[in-house]
């Protein structure tokens, strides 16, 4: 049994070296849906659930939706990209490290994981919508 639950937020990022409008400091209303996968609780409180949505929420607010919410998200790899979360983390504003290239795809892989390895939660599929009409799907397997 599969069950999913969506998240939306918005945040602000940049492709620096993209060879496209994307290299610009901009923003996106982005949704996510968290997929998880397991079998149903037999009994108790939680009996017939995979899992209860309340807690789903909690945990993904926690780890995903409230830290990179109005955040700027930078690749910590990018010079240009640090010095400008260095100027936003002086004035106490938000910033949000990651890895890699703050690509749709790599953000994907990193809530997945973050999800999965932080929060505890049986995440099968993260699906992320970067726009309206543009999203990127990530399951874990074989990291691609
Ligand atoms: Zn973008």
């Amino acid at each position: 049994m599969k069950i999913v639950k969506t998240f939306s937020f918005d945040l602000a990022h940049m492709l620096d070296g993209h060879d496209g409008k994307c290299r610009n400091l901009h923003g996106h209303t982005y949704k996510l849906e968290v997929e998880i996968s397991g079998s149903l609780a037999q009994g108790g409180a939680k009996d017939g659930m995979v899992m209860d949505f309340a807690d789903v929420k909690a945990c993904v607010k926690h780890w995903v939706a409230e830290p990179f919410d109005h955040a700027f998200v930078y690749n910590r790899h990018s010079e240009r990209e640090s010095r400008l979360a260095a100027l936003l983390q002086n004035w106490q504003l938000k910033t949000v490290a990651m890895d890699k290239r703050t690509t749709a795809e790599n953000m994907a892989q990193h809530m997945f994981c973050l999800l999965r390895q932080q929060g505890g939660l049986n995440v099968s599929a993260i699906r992320l919508w970067e726009t309206p009409t543009s999203y990127c799907e990530y399951t874990g397997a074989n990291h691609d």
